[in-house]
C-alpha cells in the first residue's frame, strides 16, 4: 500500500510541532517529530561528557545507541535512551544547543535517515523537522514550509515557558533562535531551506487557529483524503 506522507519544514520555534502533530491527529496520520530524535541522540552526547561539536567523540557512540520512539494513550510521541523515557529531558535548553550541533554531523544524519524513511513508508505521516521535503521525503506528497519572523518566534516561546513557571529573557530567547537558524541555514549538509516545491506558510501575523485552518486548507487542496 501507498502511504500518503506530509512534510513540513522550518526554523526553531514557527510552531511546526503544534501544528503538525494537530493535523496528523485531524488526518488521522502518525505524527513523527524528527527533532525530538536528533534531541535524543544529543542527550545521548551530553551523558557521555562528550563534545556535541565533535564528530570524532559523536560517530562512535551511534553504534551503541539504543534509542526507541512510541506513542503514548495521549497520542503524545514519547522518546526512550537505553529504555530511559527521556521526553521531558530533550527539551531543557542545553539539549536544543546540543541537537543543533549534533545534527550538522553527516553520519548523524545517514545514521537517523533509514530510520525516519521507515515510518514514511510503513505509515502516513506528517513528519517535521528541517530537511524533510528536501531529503527526507522528497517525494512527499505535499510539502511545507513553516516560518514565522524571529521576533514573533521569541514571543510564542517566552510564552510557552512562562506558562510553564519558567523564567525567561525575550532578548536570550531571540538570541538563542538566531543562533539555531544561522547554524541550521549554514551547516554544509541538509542544511534548512525551503524545497523547490514547498508551499510557504508565514505565521508571524497568525495566531494558532489561522495558521491551523490555512495548513489545513493547503493540504487539503493537494490530497484526496
Ligand atoms: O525541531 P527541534 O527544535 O526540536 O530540533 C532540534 C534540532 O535538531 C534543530 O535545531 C536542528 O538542528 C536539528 N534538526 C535537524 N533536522 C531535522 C530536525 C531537527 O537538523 N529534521
Amino acid at each position: 500500500m501507498n502511504h500518503k506522507s506530509i512534510a513540513i519544514d522550518g526554523p526553531a520555534g514557527a510552531g511546526k510541532s503544534t501544528l503538525a502533530r494537530q493535523l496528523a491527529e485531524k488526518l488521522g496520520f502518525l505524527y513523527v517529530d524528527t527533532g525530538a530524535i536528533y534531541r535524543t541522540v544529543a542527550l545521548k552526547v551530553l551523558w557521555e561528557k562528550a563534545d556535541p561539536a565533535d564528530p570524532e567523540q559523536v560517530v562512535p557512540l551511534l553504534e551503541r545507541l539504543d534509542i526507541y520512539m512510541d506513542y503514548g494513550p495521549d497520542g503524545v510521541q514519547r522518546m526512550y535512551l537505553e529504555g530511559e523515557d527521556v521526553s521531558g529531558a530533550i527539551r531543557r535548553h542545553k539539549t536544543s544547543g546540543a541537537a543543533s550541533r549534533v545534527s550538522a554531523i553527516p553520519e548523524v544524519r545517514a545514521f537517523l535517515l533509514d530510520y525516519q524513511r521507515r515510518m514514511a513508508r510503513e505509515n502516513n505521516v506528517v513528519m517535521d523537522g528541517r530537511d524533510i521535503g528536501t531529503v527526507v521525503l522528497p517525494d512527499a506528497d505535499v510539502k511545507i514550509f513553516l516560518t514565522a519572523a524571529p521576533e514573533a518566534r521569541a514571543k510564542r516561546r517566552l510564552l510557552e515557558l512562562e506558562q510553564r513557571g519558567e523564567r525567561a529573557d525575550f532578548d536570550a530567547i531571540l538570541q538563542d533562535i538566531k543562533e539555531r537558524d544561522y547554524q541550521d541555514e549554514h551547516r554544509s549538509i541538509a542544511p534548512l531551506r525551503q524545497a523547490a516545491d514547498a508551499i510557504l506558510l508565514d505565521t508571524t501575523d497568525l495566531d494558532l487557529g489561522q495558521s491551523m485552518s490555512r495548513l489545513l486548507f493547503l493540504v487539503k487542496e493537494r490530497i484526496s483524503l
